[in-house]
């Protein structure tokens, strides 16, 4: 094989990409202390998409309120667009997702604590941290996804799935996950990819397994390696935006993407680099990789349960009615992907919901009411974009109606458009240049 970028990138190996990243500090240099809610004390659990929107919105909202982030990671990296890393697309590299924490803190006036939040005692209405504990009157949490590989795989051990994570990175949340893949995709030889998608239930942006195949696609194309990108998918050929990512697959990456539907995966050898899947019959197969992505079933973070509000089968948070509001507890609101909302768990949806909580937070302790179902339904309030394409750039979209269902919960209605500039494909170049401007705006809402 020719010398080429990735022979660069093995020299360099991750180094390179890390010294874009900026200077963080370590823990929160001074200890907190716990003081007593002032009557307009607001924490929130998680500095997230939902969180950081929050605080933001909050104290642009009413400045005299005291909101303080609490955020377990000591650098922020945005799941949205990471794709386009592993694909090689230009201009794009880790500092592309970094954020600063503290310089929106300083900005709108709130706090920022970098600690990990260890219990909530809704009694008392204190948070338990790793850097001391933190009253409030309300209680907003974004705390985001947790992986369950324990239910998917109730046979293997914790030594066994703490072996495959790391193999086989998930990178459905932000972080070192990222970097792995990044890295492993930088160092591989000719070969497979291997993708394999959550089986069932809800799981973190539902098109995000299948935009990675396109973005790997990419990469593997203009390395010219020479191997596919097979996705080891339950599902029958039906998930997120299923036609569009399948016309720009048999278009732009015919001998590349190889989708195999109905399997289910029940093994993985690191040491040997295989996985083993049953298909639709029933029969085993094995199959070798270079590298594999590995994505478990998703349940909600354990701060959900920490709190002692009611939740459902998998641990996200029922909701007062249309409202962001827990159903147990009128003092705690939830907000992005821990809702049990009948909405796609996004970035864009995390931010809308942010935005609707706050009002809803500002009136309550007015001693007043947010209407809930004010401004439903809302047409495109979740708009989420996935390039399928490089060279040259092309994306496609969803859009999403979130309305009042009879049910009693929000619930989005998505629509896949044919863009103008498409010639009545699914995919353009002007799509792609939204998504770009679409992740560049979602970056300035939490850090301007
Ligand atoms: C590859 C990929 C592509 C995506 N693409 C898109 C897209 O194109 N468009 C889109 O809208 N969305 C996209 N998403 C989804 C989006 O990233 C999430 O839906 C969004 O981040 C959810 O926001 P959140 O606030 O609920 O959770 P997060 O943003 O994950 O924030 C949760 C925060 O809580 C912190 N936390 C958790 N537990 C604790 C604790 N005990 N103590 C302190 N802190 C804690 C975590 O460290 C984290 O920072 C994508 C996701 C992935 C993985």
């Amino acid at each position: 094989m020719a010398m080429n970028r990735r022979d660069t990138f093995k020299l360099a190996g991750v180094a390179a990409v890390a010294a874009t990243l900026p200077t963080m500090a370590g823990a929160s240099e001074a200890k907190s202390t716990a003081k007593k809610a002032t009557g307009k004390s607001i924490v929130v659990i998680g500095g997230g998409f939902g969180g950081l929107t929050i605080a933001k919105a909050l104290r642009k909202k009413d400045a005299s309120l005291e909101v303080t982030v609490i955020e377990k990671s000591n650098m922020f990296m945005a799941c949205p667009f990471s794709n386009t890393l592993l694909g090689g697309l230009d201009g794009v590299n880790l500092d592309t997702f970094v954020g600063d924490y503290y310089q929106p803190a300083a900005k709108h006036g709130y706090s920022f604590v970098h600690a990990t939040v260890t219990a909530i005692d809704r009694k008392a209405k204190t948070v338990t941290t790793t850097d001391g504990d933190f009253a409030y009157d309300i209680l907003v949490l974004s705390p985001g996804i947790a992986y369950d590989y324990e239910n998917q795989f109730p046979e293997w051990s914790q030594d066994k799935i703490r072996e495959i994570a790391q193999a086989c990175p998930a990178a459905l949340m932000p972080g070192n996950e990222h970097v792995a893949l990044k890295r492993q995709l930088d160092n591989m030889d000719d070969g497979n990819v291997i993708i394999v998608p959550p089986p069932s239930g809800k799981f973190r942006c539902p098109p995000a397994p299948y935009e990675r195949t396109s973005m790997v696609a990419n990469y593997i194309k203009n390395e010219g390696i020479k191997g596919k990108v097979i996705v080891l998918d339950t599902r029958p050929g039906k998930f997120a935006k299923a036609k569009a990512f399948k016309e720009s697959w048999t278009e732009i990456f015919p001998d590349i993407i190889d989708y195999r539907g109905e399997s289910t995966v029940t093994d993985v050898d690191v040491a040997k680099k295989t996985i083993t899947y049953t298909d639709a019959d029933g029969d085993s197969h094995t199959e070798a990789y270079e590298v594999c992505n590995l994505i478990p079933l998703n349940k909600c973070s354990p701060v959900i349960t920490m709190a002692g509000i009611e939740t459902n089968g998998a641990g996200f948070a029922l909701m007062d009615g249309y409202s962001f509001k827990s159903k147990t507890d009128s003092n705690i609101y939830v907000v992005g992907d821990a809702v049990t909302h009948a909405i796609p768990p996004s970035g864009q949806t995390a931010i809308w919901a942010a935005h609707r909580a706050a009002g809803q937070i500002i009136a309550q302790l007015g001693g007043k009411v947010d209407d809930p179902k004010k401004g439903l339904p809302a047409k495109a309030a979740n708009v989420c974009f996935s390039m399928v394409g490089g060279k040259p750039e092309e994306a496609i979209m969803v859009t999403h109606t979130f309305s009042a269902d009879p049910s009693g919960v929000l619930k989005g209605k998505g629509n896949v458009p044919k863009p103008k500039d498409g010639n009545g494909k699914y995919r353009s170049k002007g799509t792609a240049k939204a998504t770009r401007e679409w992740f560049n705006g979602v970056m300035r809402e939490m850090f301007t």
